[in-house]
């Protein structure tokens, strides 16, 4: 495993939804690094689910997305590499089950679905290394 990691995440590539962040650059090197130990791959990870954290369509008047996503749709459609693996980690909140958010690969996720496919492939991090790549917020 690298441990030349810069402690300050300067220059990383980072993710942040709600009140956890991620080092993605982290996230690639332990999948590089460790493999099955870091990450689980699968080939056809299913999608359809995160359309609501996405702009895919016109809101419905009278209702609002409490969380969307930010995605840029023409690099997400001219830029974006669909065999490349989304990388996902597991969340668990104070209460209740395991979630699950994608923190790599958003624009590769709404180019296929405006495409029309229902699956990516998929790293889902470890419990492990889910945590050896959050970076903690200070508030
Ligand atoms: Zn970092």
């Amino acid at each position: 495993m690298s441990r030349t990691h810069s402690p300050t995440h300067l220059g990383c590539q980072t993710f942040r939804f709600m009140v956890w962040q991620w080092c993605i650059t982290t996230a690639e090197e332990l999948i590089r690094a460790d493999g099955e130990a870091a990450a689980t791959f699968y080939p056809e990870g299913g999608i359809t689910t995160l359309d609501q954290f996405l702009p895919l369509e016109p809101e419905k008047p009278g209702y609002m997305r409490l969380i969307q996503i930010e995605v840029d749709h023409d690099y997400a459609m001219t830029q974006t590499d669909l065999t490349k693996p989304i990388i996902v980690a597991p969340i668990k909140p104070e209460k209740g089950e395991y979630g699950v958010i994608v923190i790599d690969g958003w624009h590769r996720v709404d180019r296929a679905r405006k495409e029309g496919r229902e699956h990516l492939p998929v790293y889902m991090l470890s419990p492990d290394a889910e945590q050896a790549c959050r970076i903690p917020i200070f508030i």
